[in-house]
């Protein structure tokens, strides 16, 4: 039985409260502006909130990856699209930090923790983002440094980020998997990242296209060894799968408790929504549901800190929360009536959210294709 120790209970009921304070009041507004919140990212910073940790350890975290979980689903439980942009922002810093030039570390990796540079992770491309290994664009070193050319789609953060993390492929070899991994400052000439990409929902999290059209890069913008990424990109998959788990979690734990809210509060023929079944059943299931989720992440957190092999288990762990969460949000949206197709309610904005949730970091087909795989060969004799 997993159960959380005393000062994780803490960290948990101080992020809780947070929220309420900080967040809650400002979520509704936000969504109705669908700007970047760089003061609330800062002063999660300032509060020492971006300093997390996933499968790969950087010396010094303040969290490890079961406590960095339990911020990042409070935090998405306030504004889901914080933590949609949160996740590739810790993935690189964190990326840089372990595996980046001295000199690019301290560029970019303390002002990242304290929330004074926003960065992203670009890998996706026009081509389909299921492959993750489908990557057109080029890197080619011409002496004193590298010039990346190509396209990124539905990249986080773009026209928001000061930075980019971006996978290419270098010209010396042409196997699928040899990808490297560059940092790219957002103000390299060449690059534009001015085109947004409007969503149904995670409204706060901008999304665009990152082009690089001759864009050169100092020779210590090489993240990892040359040709060595599809390694690091795997276990950022991994990390990326449990974040949205987390996100998944937070954002129905958020549409349950307004649907308990409402229906406890509004009354209908003399008797409080909450009096029927028909409501309070559809709640328990809710409950039920989240419950399971956040015990399993919890479980798969702990795995991760134990370097265990994961693939399949955050694989079925990220389809099992993103297509609850879409089912508990639905079911919110249900039970406030006609109030819950109101645009920029919390139970509406929850219900746009998630459905983000199960095609980011791998689609839910992409992730029974992981989990499946895995049974197939187990069964032909691998490992
Ligand atoms: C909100 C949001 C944020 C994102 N942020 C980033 C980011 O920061 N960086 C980044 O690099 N990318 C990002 N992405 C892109 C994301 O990783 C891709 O959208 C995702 O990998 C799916 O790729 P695609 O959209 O190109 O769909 P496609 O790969 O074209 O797939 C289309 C459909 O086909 C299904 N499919 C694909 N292959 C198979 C198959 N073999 N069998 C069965 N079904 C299949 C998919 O599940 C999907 O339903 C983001 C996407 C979203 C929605």
């Amino acid at each position: 039985m997993f159960q959380l120790t005393e000062q994780q209970k803490q960290l948990q009921k101080e992020l809780r409260s947070y929220v309420d304070r900080e967040i809650l009041p400002l979520a509704g507004d936000l969504d109705v502006s669908g700007v970047f919140p760089s003061d609330l990212f800062r002063r999660i910073g300032a509060a020492g909130y971006l300093d997390l940790n996933f499968y790969h350890q950087r010396p010094g975290a303040k969290y490890n990856c079961l406590e960095s979980v339990i911020i990042l689903e409070e935090l998405a439980r306030g504004l889901p699209s914080l933590g949609l942009s949160m996740s590739p922002h810790v993935q690189c810093q964190n990326l840089i930090a372990l595996h980046g030039a001295d000199s690019l570390k301290k560029r970019v990796v303390p002002g990242a923790i304290r929330g004074e540079q926003l960065l992203g992770f670009a890998i996706s491309e026009a081509s389909g983002g299921s492959d993750a290994l489908g990557i057109d664009t080029t890197a080619v070193f011409d002496g004193d440094g590298w010039v990346l050319n190509g396209e990124k789609c539905w990249i986080t953060n773009a026209g928001a980020a000061t930075g980019y993390i971006v996978a290419a492929k270098s010209a010396v070899s042409e196997r699928s998997r040899d990808v490297s991994l560059f940092y790219v400052a957002a103000d390299t000439p060449g690059l534009d990242d001015s085109e947004r990409a409007p969503l149904i929902g995670m409204n706060n999290s901008p999304t665009g296209t990152v082009r690089l059209d001759n864009c050169k890069v100092p020779a210590d913008c090489l993240v990892g060894r040359e040709n060595a990424a599809y390694g690091l990109i795997k276990v950022l998959l991994n990390e990326g799968r449990l974040d949205m788990t987390a996100l998944a979690i937070g954002t129905a734990q958020s549409a349950m408790e307004c649907a308990i809210r409402y229906s406890s509060s509004t009354g209908r023929y003399g008797r409080s929504l909450s009096s029927y079944q028909g409501i309070s059943f559809p709640v328990s299931r809710m409950y039920e549901k989240i419950f399971v989720a956040r015990s399993t992440m919890y479980h798969v957190a702990a795995l991760f800190e134990s370097q265990a092999r994961v693939s399949a288990e955050v694989a079925a762990l990220k389809l099992f929360a993103s297509e609850m969460c879409l089912e508990v949000c639905r079911s919110a949206v249900q039970i406030h009536g006609a109030q819950g197709m109101k645009l920029h309610n919390r139970a509406e904005r929850c219900f746009r959210d998630a459905q983000m949730l199960t095609i980011s970091e791998g689609s839910s087909e992409v992730c029974q294709i992981v989990i499946s795989g895995k049974l197939y060969h187990a069964e032909q004799g691998g490992s």
